[in-house]
């Protein structure tokens, strides 16, 4: 019989079983408008407000400081584009990391042609953002400073609470996409010091299109989605209320058994990257080995075509990603290498692997297994290195 393994838990999550039987009730039995003044619509919002006191109190704000989107991509174009339409002054410059996820990046683009500044912070070869640049290019003029807490493609843990310092020294606010690190590490807004941040359900075995904006008390935001008083005003529409409650749900079990799942996911990690770096040559991990998230390897197999390498694990039921799922399909080489400095054939043969709680020491056994035959075939085959075909015959 065929295998079917998942290593693409960085692109989405299962749906935990607990969490769909709590939703359950909202599709049907408690299916009122949580906008609405008779009980039914009382009885929708009375489980909002309950899922929403929840969330907050596992990010450690207030509730009225969290507001719920439709997932890490509205969050983010949220947190940007409203700062940007509430705060205009002197200030007009964004600040943000090359790393950052397209809906970050594109949203930034549109900003620019708006006539606000962009400019970029230095990233090392480790993936790890450079603070000497921050220290730079954060002054007078810059309005928000824009830094994912962990990146999706390499895992790599971000300086947060260093940018946080430089940030508000120079006056500006600071926002971060946490959509990577949420899964497996503990955030404390307060802690961390961060004016924004995002996060999303479907990372941490949650529905689908449900994520929330963290927006710091006393911070100037306009909402993006107009037509309705949802959301204190700042984002229309009807309330989604069983992916609320899932999303409530899945953070609770989340915070109860983080650490026992990031102990687990680790021991496989470490046996993943151990076993490829003794036993296939010329692959090498990219990112920093230490600070990153623990459920990411993502490897260069060196001279090997990394889109032909993910078609042959495909074809043994192994399910991994080039770049991310968001990126997939793109002929571009991934952004996030590109930044890191790392060459384009390299960042072309590179694959992330990303694990999750439902995976097997067996499972990874199977995959390093089948990456070296696989490499083996594929080495025997000229890397096709991006002549035409007009050109190639
Ligand atoms: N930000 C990061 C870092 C992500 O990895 C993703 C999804 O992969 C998103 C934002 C978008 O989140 P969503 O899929 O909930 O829109």
């Amino acid at each position: 019989m065929k295998r079917s393994v998942y290593f693409d838990y960085s692109a989405t999550t299962p749906l935990d079983k607990r969490v769909l039987n709590k939703m359950l009730p909202y599709f049907s039995d408690v299916f009122g408008n949580a906008n609405s003044q008779h009980g039914f619509g009382r009885n929708a919002a009375c489980a909002v407000d309950k899922a929403r006191d929840g969330i907050a109190a596992a990010l450690n704000c207030a509730a009225n400081e969290l507001f719920f989107t439709s997932g890490g991509t509205e969050s983010d174009n949220f947190a940007l584009r409203g700062i940007v339409k509430a705060n205009t002054g002197k200030r007009n410059k964004v600040v943000l990391s090359p790393i950052e996820h397209d809906a970050v990046l594109s949203c930034v683009k549109d900003l620019e042609k708006d006539g606000i500044k962009i400019e970029y912070l230095n990233v090392g070869k480790d993936g790890i953002v450079d603070l000497s640049s921050a220290e730079q290019i954060i002054d007078e003029d810059t309005l928000l400073v824009c830094c994912m807490y962990a990146n999706n493609e390499v895992g790599t843990v971000q300086p947060i609470k260093e940018l946080c310092r430089i940030a508000h020294g120079k006056g500006a606010l600071i926002f971060t996409d946490a959509v990577q690190a949420f899964p497996s590490i503990k955030i404390d807004v307060k802690d961390l010091g961060v004016d924004l941040l995002s996060v999303s359900a479907h990372k941490i075995h949650g529905p689908k299109g449900i994520g929330a904006l963290y927006v710091k008390k006393g911070v100037k935001i306009d909402g993006i989605i107009t037509g309705g008083r949802q959301e204190n005003g700042k984002r229309g529409g009807t309330t989604n209320v069983p992916s609320v409650v899932g999303f409530s749900e899945a953070v609770e079990i989340l915070e109860r058994e983080r650490e026992e799942n990031n102990a687990y996911i680790l021991s496989l990690k470490d046996r993943f990257i151990e076993r490829v770096e003794r036993e296939i040559p010329n692959a090498r991990l990219n990112g920093d080995r230490e600070r990153r998230v623990v459920g990411n390897a993502n490897f260069a197999f060196l001279g090997i075509d990394g889109e032909s390498l993910l078609f042959k694990l495909d074809l043994e039921g192994i399910c991994a990603s080039a770049g991310s799922a968001c990126t997939a399909g793109s002929l571009e080489p991934s952004h996030v290498l590109i930044s890191m400095g790392i060459e384009e054939e390299i960042a072309k043969s590179s694959i992330r692997f990303s694990f999750g709680k439902e995976n097997t020491k067996d499972q990874i056994d199977y995959c390093v297994e089948t990456l070296k035959k696989a490499i083996e075939e594929l080495s025997a085959v000229p890397l096709f290195k991006g002549e035409s075909i007009d050109k190639k015959v």
